[in-house]
C-alpha cells in the first residue's frame, strides 16, 4: 500500500490519479490533496478519500472549503496559499507525491517534497524544464526517485528497464501532431481557440492542449527527456505518429529499437509511476493491434511548427533559457486562450523573448535566478504582446 499526496487534485492529472486510487483502494491511499480554486470538486474529493491534510492554493476559497466539509469528522488539516500546498507536498505520511500542478507554480512544492525525501510522480513539466539545474542535484542528494507520469517519458522509462549503463544511443519521442496536423500551414493564421482545443487523441487540460497544437509540448518534452535520461539533444528526435499508440521509443547501441505501446490513456503511465517497480493487474481494455490495423509515422514539419526548434535551441543554451522559453510560452498561451492574440503570435512572442534574454543567461543558476528569469520572461512577453493585442 502506497500513501499518496496529490498536488493539483482537481485538474486532469489529479482526477485521473484519483480514479486509479478509487479503483485500487488496496494499493493506494490518499493522504494529502492540494488544488487551485475549484473548491466544490475538492470538497467532494475530501469526502470520498478522507485525506489527512488539504490545501487550496487560492486563499480566498478557504472559507468555502471549510463550510463545504464542516460536517466531516475527523476534520483534515486545512491550509491555504502556496505555503499550504508546500505542506501537502511534505506531508509526513506520504510515500509518493504526484505533481499535477500546471506551470511554474508546481516548482516550489516539488522541491519541498524532494527535500522531505518523497519520491515524485512527475506530471509537472516545469519541475525539470525550468528547475533542472536546481532539482537534479537535490534528487541526487536526497536519494529520491523521479518517476515520469507523462506518457512519452513513461514509455522511455519503461523501455529502459533492464538496459545496461551505456546501452542507450537515442531517444525517439512520438508526437500526435496536435489539433492542426492535417491543416495546411497557410490556414494556421486563422485558427480559433475552440479549434485548437479539439485534440484528436488525448483528453488533457487546456494549456497542454494548446501546447500540443503548436507542438511546443513536444519541444518541452525534448528538454525534459534530456534532463531525465541524460541524453544530449543531438540524440533526441521527434517523429509524428498520428495514432498515439506508440508512446515513444529508444534505440540502443546495437540498433535494436524498443517501444512501449498502449491506448492513448494517461492512466497507464500514471499507474506505472505510482506502482513502480511493480506491475498492477488491471481490467483495462487490452491493446488490440488487429483492430488498430495501421501505425504510421512522418517527419515533423519545422516550418509549420517553429516551437520545436525554439525548444531545442533553448535546451542547448541551458541555464535559465529553458525557464524563459517555458514562461514566455505560458504567457503567450494564456493570451491566446483569452483570445487576445493569434495562434501564430505564440511562437513569434516566444522567439523574441528568448532572443532578448540571451545576453543575461547564466550557466549554473540558483533557484532565485530561475524564478527571476521566469518572472522576467512573463513580463517581457506581456509587454511585447501589447501591439499584437491592439491589432487583434
Ligand atoms: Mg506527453
Amino acid at each position: 500500500m502506497k500513501a499518496l499526496s496529490l498536488l493539483g487534485s482537481t485538474g486532469s492529472i489529479g482526477t485521473q490519479t484519483l480514479d486509479i486510487a478509487a479503483q485500487y483502494p488496496d494499493q493506494f491511499r490518499i493522504v494529502g490533496l492540494a488544488a487551485g480554486r475549484n473548491v466544490d470538486l475538492l470538497a467532494q474529493q475530501v469526502r470520498q478519500f478522507r485525506p489527512l491534510i488539504v490545501a487550496v492554493s487560492d486563499a480566498d476559497r478557504l472559507p468555502d472549503l471549510k463550510a463545504a466539509i464542516a460536517d466531516l469528522s475527523p476534520q483534515p488539516i486545512l491550509l491555504a496559499g502556496q505555503e499550504g500546498v508546500i505542506e501537502v507536498a511534505r506531508c509526513a505520511e506520504a510515500d509518493v507525491v504526484v505533481t499535477g500542478i500546471v506551470g511554474c507554480a508546481g516548482l516550489l512544492p516539488t522541491i519541498a517534497a524532494i527535500k522531505a525525501g518523497k519520491d515524485i510522480a512527475l506530471a509537472n513539466k516545469e519541475t525539470l524544464i525550468a528547475g533542472a539545474p536546481v532539482v537534479l542535484p537535490l534528487v541526487k542528494q536526497h536519494g529520491v526517485k523521479l518517476l515520469p507520469a507523462d506518457s512519452e517519458h513513461s514509455a522511455i522509462f519503461q523501455c529502459l528497464q533492464g538496459v545496461p549503463a551505456g546501452g542507450l544511443r537515442r531517444i525517439l519521442l512520438t508526437a500526435s501532431g496536435g489539433s492542426f496536423r492535417d491543416l495546411p500551414v497557410e490556414k494556421l493564421a486563422q485558427v480559433t481557440v475552440a479549434d485548437a482545443l479539439k485534440h484528436p487523441n488525448w483528453t488533457m487540460g487546456r494549456k497542454i492542449t494548446i501546447d500540443s497544437a503548436t507542438l511546443m509540448n513536444k519541444g518541452l518534452e525534448v528538454i525534459e527527456a534530456h534532463y531525465l535520461f541524460g541524453v544530449d539533444y543531438d540524440h533526441i528526435a521527434i517523429v509524428i505518429h498520428p495514432q498515439s499508440i506508440i508512446h515513444s521509443l529508444i534505440e540502443l547501441e546495437d540498433t535494436s529499437v524498443l517501444a512501449q505501446l498502449g491506448w492513448a490513456d494517461m492512466r497507464l503511465p500514471l499507474l506505472y509511476a505510482l506502482s513502480y517497480p511493480d506491475r498492477i493487474a488491471t481490467n483495462w481494455e487490452p491493446l488490440d493491434l488487429v483492430k488498430l490495423g495501421n501505425l504510421t509515422f512522418r517527419e515533423p514539419d519545422h516550418e509549420k511548427y517553429p516551437c520545436m526548434q525554439l525548444a531545442y535551441a533553448a535546451g542547448r543554451a541551458g541555464g535559465c533559457m529553458p525557464a524563459v522559453l517555458n514562461a514566455a510560452n505560458e504567457q503567450a498561451v494564456a493570451l491566446f486562450l483569452e483570445e487576445k492574440i493569434r495562434f501564430l503570435d505564440i511562437p513569434r512572442l516566444i522567439e523574441q523573448t528568448c532572443d532578448r534574454y540571451q545576453t543575461q543567461n547564466r550557466s549554473d543558476p540558483a533557484l532565485e535566478d530561475i524564478l527571476a528569469a521566469d518572472d522576467w520572461a512573463r513580463q517581457d512577453t506581456l509587454t511585447a504582446s501589447q501591439p499584437l493585442i491592439a491589432a487583434h
